[in-house]
């Protein structure tokens, strides 16, 4: 079973490896975008681990996230800011008011994240976004989290080809391809960590 240490811990690992990988995900973000995905995500990440730390303790698993993703929207500007805070908010409000979740219903809840990331953002796997991370990743779930990690690595790497038919890179058209997704890849650093917690 999960507590909330458990994703306060899962937080700090996603502000560390964003953090360690800020200038990564910008310079991504440079050819297909506007540069600023890792320095989005650092003061997203930066601004959650604060309000975490303000948060009551006795706070439940599904509180930390509601949390964590009300602060993502409010603190970064750019698309990732919502979809990411979307992401969290509506997996943590999954998992209810329990002060302990299985693994089983972190899939499930972080299931129902994803959805309302798709539907939110209008995009589907292929389309070159976060997704081709995120759908792999937590559909593998299932098997391990380790399982995830790679699958939701997999997905990012598997952006480079694709022409981007959602978001600032869908303006480049055919000029997209070639490059890798910011978004894909800051989700893989998102399901990395939550394996680096688990296991
Ligand atoms: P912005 O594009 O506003 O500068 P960021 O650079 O922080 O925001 O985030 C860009 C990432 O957001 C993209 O690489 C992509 O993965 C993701 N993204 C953009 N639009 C969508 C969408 N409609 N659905 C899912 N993900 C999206
Ligand atoms: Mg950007
Ligand atoms: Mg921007």
């Amino acid at each position: 079973m999960r507590d909330a240490d458990f994703f306060r811990h899962w937080m700090a690992a996603v502000a560390a490896s964003v953090e360690r990988e800020a200038d990564r995900l910008t310079e991504l973000d440079s050819p297909i975008g506007d540069a600023d995905h890792g320095s989005n995500l650092l003061r997203g990440f930066t601004a959650v681990v604060a309000a975490l730390g303000a948060q009551p303790p006795t706070a439940a698993p599904g509180e930390v996230l509601q949390l964590a993703g009300r602060t993502l929207i409010s603190t970064v500007g750019g698309a990732s800011g919502p979809l990411y805070g979307t992401l969290l908010r509506r997996t943590g409000k999954a998992l209810g008011e329990s002060d302990e979740v299985s693994d089983a219903e972190l899939r499930a809840a972080l299931a129902a994240g994803v959805d309302a990331v798709a539907q939110l953002g209008g995009a589907a796997p292929g389309d070159k976004t976060m997704l081709d991370a995120l759908e792999p990743g937590v559909a593998a779930l299932g098997t391990s989290y380790r399982a995830a990690r790679v699958a939701a690595e997999n997905g990012a790497l598997a952006t480079v080809p694709m022409r981007a038919r959602k978001g600032r890179a869908s303006y480049l058209g055919e000029r997209s391809i070639g490059h890798q997704d910011p978004g894909a890849t800051s989700s893989a650093l998102l399901l990395g960590a939550l394996a680096d917690v688990a296991e």
